[in-house]
């Protein structure tokens, strides 16, 4: 099973932006957000996981990992990759075209997968997402909306 990451409004919360601390928490995980998802996470070991967040435009995929437990991050596996700039306006659900081609390019199409975004909006209506609330980011109740997804 692979699961599609993104990270601001999941990982990072919009309400981290009410405290002045922010600007330097930028490379930082929120803890709770973190410790739901990864407890998520050591209950099915067979899933890995896809940075699906823009974090991928600005950092260099060795910057990701290290930002989760060490036991998780050995299960953050990569990036969704970049779409021709020539053929993304045809796109109406980008990040949606985005795994589709990471699964083709990893001969995974058959493979199950689910995608965690404070944006469903990025994924057409039918697509397995866990949408989350981006001013609590990733809580108990996705957390339990993952498991479902994972079962
Ligand atoms: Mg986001």
């Amino acid at each position: 099973m692979l699961i599609f990451l993104d990270i601001d409004g999941v990982l990072i919360p919009d309400r981290r932006h009410e405290t002045s601390s922010w600007q330097t928490d930028i490379m930082k995980f929120n803890s709770d957000c973190l410790n739901h998802f990864e407890n998520v996470l050591r209950s099915y070991p067979n899933a890995r996981v896809v940075i699906s967040s823009s974090w991928r435009e600005i950092f260099p995929f060795e910057v990701i990992p290290p930002l989760f437990s060490p036991d998780i991050a050995t299960r953050i596996i990569g990036f969704t990759p970049f779409l021709n700039p020539k053929n993304i306006h045809q796109h109406k659900y980008l990040r949606h075209q985005e795994v589709l081609e990471y699964l083709r390019q990893n001969q995974a199409e058959n493979s199950p997968w689910v995608a965690i975004d404070d944006i469903p909006e990025h994924y057409p209506p039918d697509a397995p997402v866990v949408a989350i609330d981006d001013y609590n980011g990733f809580d108990q109740s996705s957390a339990k909306v993952l498991s479902e997804y994972l079962t």
